[in-house]
């Protein structure tokens, strides 16, 4: 995951009668059983006619794989309540993905996720990356998960990280899933970070005509919110910039900050509500594009993008 400052996640302390409204609030947990199939439809409705139509085939696919990988998986241990609150009271993630001894069901959803991509059709670099997993041992695969969570993965290894990205977000979504998040409970304006797991934003949300631009977890869903004045790159605030996508009807825009020079996609779901975060931003690359071009950088690249 890329480097996003973590001194800007804060939890306060809340009174317990007050902690369920807050977090009904402030935070949405992902539901897995859904979420990869929703993924893939929407995604199948944005390859037609779409430029990079072959690519978005392939996530639709992988998408699929993921929800496939759900089926009997096992959880692994997950924190009870009292380690939310105390990881909560210090600051920190319910489940700091950098940090967390990950359950081998991952690898076993990395397993079962490839095997179900072994006929599919995938770029040369994703092919090539497949074969190798078919050969590679747990503590490979480990190893490329801790530098992908730690933004380490070597240009040589990128194109594996798709389908550990798809792994791993199979496997933290269902950790936000079940975990007991009373005890947490964002300071809007502080928080840059996902609440659950600590990965960086995807992308901001709109779901509600008129309402608050949320935050997307990049890893595990999680959708959080964040002070829509906030720069979820250096937590600056003042000095933003609105800028909209060409033909999307305002459904994809961007949130620039002057002081660091980095955007953040927003994916206005009050514009569209078939629209979901990850498919309608890796559907909007050219957009990504234009922004770069124009001096901007983006707070966090989709991670399956990282294979080039
Ligand atoms: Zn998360
Ligand atoms: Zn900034």
């Amino acid at each position: 995951m890329p480097a996003v400052p973590r001194f800007i996640i804060a939890m306060t302390n809340v009174e317990p009668d007050n902690i369920a409204d807050a977090v009904a609030a402030l935070l949405c947990r992902p539901d897995p059983d859904r979420m990869f199939l929703l993924r893939s439809q929407r995604l199948r409705v944005l390859a037609l006619g779409h430029g990079m139509a072959a690519f978005l085939d392939f996530m639709v696919a992988l998408c699929d794989a993921q929800h496939q990988a759900l089926k009997d998986l096992p959880l692994g241990p997950v924190p009870d309540a009292t380690a939310v609150a105390r990881a909560a009271r210090d600051g920190l993630p319910a489940v700091d993905a950098e940090l967390w001894s990950r359950d081998p069901c991952w690898i076993e959803a990395l397993h079962r996720i490839a095997a179900t991509m072994a006929d599919v059709a995938m770029p040369r670099a994703a092919r090539a990356a497949l074969v190798d997993l078919y050969q590679m041992d747990t503590r490979w695969f480990e190893d490329l998960a801790n530098r992908f969570l730690v933004g380490g993965v070597p240009p040589v290894d990128r194109a594996h990280t798709v389908f550990i990205t798809a792994a791993l977000q199979v496997y933290f979504s269902r950790i936000a899933a079940v975990i007991d998040v009373r005890a947490l409970h964002n300071i809007p304006g502080v928080v840059a970070r996902c609440p659950v797991c600590g990965a960086a934003p995807l992308a901001g949300i709109i779901m509600t005509p008129g309402g608050s631009r949320d935050l997307h977890c990049s890893l595990c869903a999680t959708v959080w919110r964040s002070a829509p004045d906030l720069c979820s790159q250096c937590g600056a605030t003042g000095g933003r910039g609105h800028h909209s996508a060409a033909g999307q009807g305002g459904r994809i825009r961007a949130e620039t900050c002057d002081l660091c020079r980095h955007y953040l996609k927003i994916i206005d779901r009050s514009r569209d509500d078939a629209a979901e975060a990850l498919a309608d931003d890796l559907a909007s690359l050219e957009f990504d594009f234009q922004l770069v071009e124009a001096g901007w950088h983006r707070t966090a690249p989709n991670p399956f993008l990282l294979g080039g």
